[in-house]
C-alpha cells in the first residue's frame, strides 16, 4: 500500500513513518516530490500489513490517505513515485526531458575498430558508448566477444573520449569485472528472466539497462524490473528492443506502443533498441526517430567504423557518417519536441 502523506508534514515525521514501516517489518520506500512525500509500503514472500497495523499507520496525523498498489510490480509502478526517476551519471542525465543517445558497436573486436568508432560516434554527439565484450550469440560458433580485454578496450575509449560505458552482463561470475569498468551494466534480452541475475544486480550500485526479451510481456518485463528494484537498486532503464511476432520482413517487430505503455505504467526511463527490432541498416533511421517522437528518453544504437567488416550484426550497424546523418535528424525533432539531446 502506499501512505500519501500531508503536505506539512516534516522529515522528522517522514522518519518516525518510515520508522514504524521498519518495525513492522516492512520496507518504506519514499517517494519525495515537490508538493507531498508518498511512502510505498513493500512486504515480502507476498505479506501483506496486518489489519491493526495497516489502521494504525492510516491513522498517524500526517498520513493523509491510504491507496492499496494494484499492479504486482510495486516499486516499478507509476504509483509510488511522485516524479519520474531521472538517472545521473556525472553530469548527464538520462530520463524525463533528456534523450540520451549510446552508440557504438556490437561487439569491441579491436582497440582500433572501438577507438575509432568511439571518436565518430562522440563527434556526432552521442552521450554514452555502447560494446559487448560477452556477447550472448546464437551459434556457438560465432564470435563470442573479447572478454576482459574487451572491458579493458572500452575504459581506454572512455578515457580517450570522455563517453561512459554500457556493456552487458551475460554471466554472474562476471559482475566484479562488469562492475569494475563499466558506468551502466546491461542485462540482455536473453537474460530478462535470469532471475538470479536479475537479484544479483539488484545489489549493485550501478545503474542497470534492462533489455526486453524478445518473447516478454510488458508485465513481465516490469516484473523483472521489480527483482532489481527490490535489491535496493533503484537505478533501471527499460529498452524496448523488439519482440518476436509472426512477421519476418524484420528481425523482430519494434513494438513502438511499448512505450507510451511503459510510460503509463512506471516511473522509469524507457529507452528504445532500433538495431536490435530492425536487423537491417536501412530501417534504423526511421525507428529512432520513431523512438524519439513516441517518447522514449533515448536510444541504444550499433554503430561500427567499417560495418561491413563487423564481427557480429554487420548488416544492421551504422556507419560513423550514417549515424551523424541520423543525428541531426533527431536535434531538430528533439528542439520540435521540447526535449533536449543529452
Ligand atoms: C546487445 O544489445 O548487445 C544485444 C545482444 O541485444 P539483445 O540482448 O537485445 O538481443
Ligand atoms: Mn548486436
Amino acid at each position: 500500500m502506499i501512505l500519501v502523506l500531508k503536505a506539512q508534514a516534516t522529515e522528522e515525521d517522514i522518519n518516525a513513518i518510515a520508522q514504524k514501516i521498519e518495525d513492522l517489518g516492512f520496507k518504506p520506500h519514499i517517494s519525495r516530490g515537490e508538493y507531498k512525500t508518498i511512502i510505498g509500503v513493500i512486504g515480502k514472500n507476498g505479506v501483506s500489513l496486518p489489519g491493526s497495523a495497516s489502521s494504525e499507520l492510516a491513522n498517524h496525523p500526517q498520513v493523509d490517505m491510504v491507496i492499496p498498489i494494484m499492479e504486482p510490480y510495486k516499486l516499478a509502478s507509476r504509483e509510488v513515485a511522485v516524479d519520474n526517476t531521472i538517472i545521473q551519471l556525472g553530469d548527464l542525465k538520462i530520463g524525463e526531458g533528456y534523450f540520451t543517445v549510446m552508440a557504438g558497436p556490437c561487439a569491441v573486436e579491436s582497440r582500433e575498430q572501438l577507438l575509432e568508432t568511439a571518436k565518430g560516434i562522440k563527434q556526432h554527439g552521442a552521450s554514452i558508448l555502447r560494446g559487448g565484450a560477452f556477447k550472448p550469440r546464437t551459434s556457438p560458433y560465432d564470435f563470442s566477444g573479447l572478454g576482459v580485454e574487451g572491458l579493458q578496450l572500452l575504459r581506454e575509449a572512455s578515457q580517450v573520449t570522455g563517453l561512459p560505458i554500457v556493456t552487458e552482463l551475460l554471466r554472474e561470475r562476471d559482475i566484479d569485472q562488469i562492475e569494475k569498468y563499466a558506468d551502466i551494466i546491461q542485462i540482455g534480452a536473453r537474460n530478462i528472466q535470469n532471475f538470479s541475475l536479475l537479484r544479483l544486480v539488484g545489489k549493485s550500485s550501478k545503474p542497470i539497462l534492462l533489455k526486453r526479451g524478445m518473447s516478454t510481456t510488458i508485465k513481465e518485463l516490469l516484473m523483472s524490473a521489480e527483482y532489481i528494484l527490490a535489491g535496493g537498486n533503484s537505478q533501471v532503464i527499460l529498452c524496448e528492443r523488439g519482440i518476436r511476432t509472426f512477421e519476418t520482413a524484420t528481425r523482430s517487430t519494434l513494438d513502438i506502443s511499448a512505450v507510451p505503455v511503459l510510460k503509463e505504467k512506471t516511473h522509469l526511463p524507457v529507452i528504445v533498441d532500433p538495431s536490435h527490432a530492425a536487423g537491417k541498416r536501412s530501417l534504423i533511421p526511421s525507428l529512432a526517430r520513431a523512438a524519439l517522437a513516441a517518447g522514449a528518453d533515448g536510444i541504444l544504437i550499433e554503430v561500427h567504423y567499417q560495418p561491413k567488416t563487423a564481427l557480429c550484426d554487420a548488416i544492421q550497424q551504422l556507419d560513423i557518417q550514417d549515424f551523424g546523418k541520423l543525428m541531426e535528424d533527431l536535434r531538430s525533432l528533439a528542439a520540435a519536441m521540447g526535449k533536449t539531446i543529452n
